[in-house]
């Protein structure tokens, strides 16, 4: 196990395109990953590359109690398709007492369903992907996004031209809420920037406050 409490070990179960990319990504961050696929083939291509994988049904709850997933604190449910298969899974994971049970879904209702029979968190990855591009498209010179709550986030974005040459106390952004972090300028970053700051065209800011207001002023020219 790594420090800070961060969990270096994961089971994947299904290696369709989404877990076996999550699964490639945890392995180059240094963790060690269970691969598990119902697939003898798709277990046999992805063997080099994963710590462990294992060809099995993961409905089947003696069959992952068999090769010990209890170990596990943390697997994911990567079957998205079969959403009976995904379900069962779930339930078999809750009952063997797998502590975070994170599965991925098609729709809101799947998701609630998930939930209800012990998932400890759903993602809806090509709701949220649609999400994260429209509100990228709708922010001109957004960089990255880090969602905090409803309607929040911490954003890295050019400077909008409206604020441009401006004290930072004075600008659009201060009367519209939007608190900057930091600036990045050139090879320096300015934390918790002080209100006389004049901004540059050329900084890049890391801004806290409500999606739609960094949008609004993003925009505006
Ligand atoms: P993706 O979009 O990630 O490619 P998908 O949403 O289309 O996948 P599926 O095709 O249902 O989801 O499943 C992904 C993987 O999960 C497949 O490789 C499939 O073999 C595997 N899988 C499906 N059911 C089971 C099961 N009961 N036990 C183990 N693996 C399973």
């Amino acid at each position: 196990m790594a420090n800070n409490n961060r969990p270096s070990e994961f089971a994947v179960i299904g290696l369709g395109r989404f877990g076996s990319s999550l699964a490639r990504t945890l392995m180059s961050r240094g963790a060690s990953v269970l691969g598990i696929d119902r697939s003898p083939q798709i277990v046999q291509q992805m063997a080099d590359e994963l710590t462990q994988a294992v060809a099995l049904d993961a409905t089947d709850e003696n069959a992952l109690r068999d090769i010990g997933i209890e170990a596990f604190q943390t697997v994911i449910v990567a079957i998205g398709a079969n959403f009976e298969a995904s379900l069962l899974t779930t339930v078999a994971l809750r009952e063997i007492g797998v502590q975070n049970i994170l599965c991925k879904a098609q729709t809101t209702r799947q998701r609630e369903i998930l939930l209800k029979v012990g998932a400890t968190r759903v993602i809806l990855p090509e709701h949220e992907a649609g999400q994260r591009l429209a509100v990228e498209l709708m922010t001109p010179g957004m960089l990255g996004q880090l969602e905090l709550g409803p309607g929040f986030a911490v954003m890295e974005v050019c400077t909008p031209p409206s604020v441009v040459d401006e004290p930072l106390g004075k600008s659009e952004l201060r009367r519209r809420g939007i608190n900057v972090l930091a600036i990045k300028r050139g090879d320096r970053v300015i934390v918790t920037p002080s209100p006389d700051t004049v901004l540059r065209s050329d900084d890049i800011l890391v801004v806290l406050g409500k999606v739609q207001d960094i949008e609004r002023c993003t925009r505006a020219e």
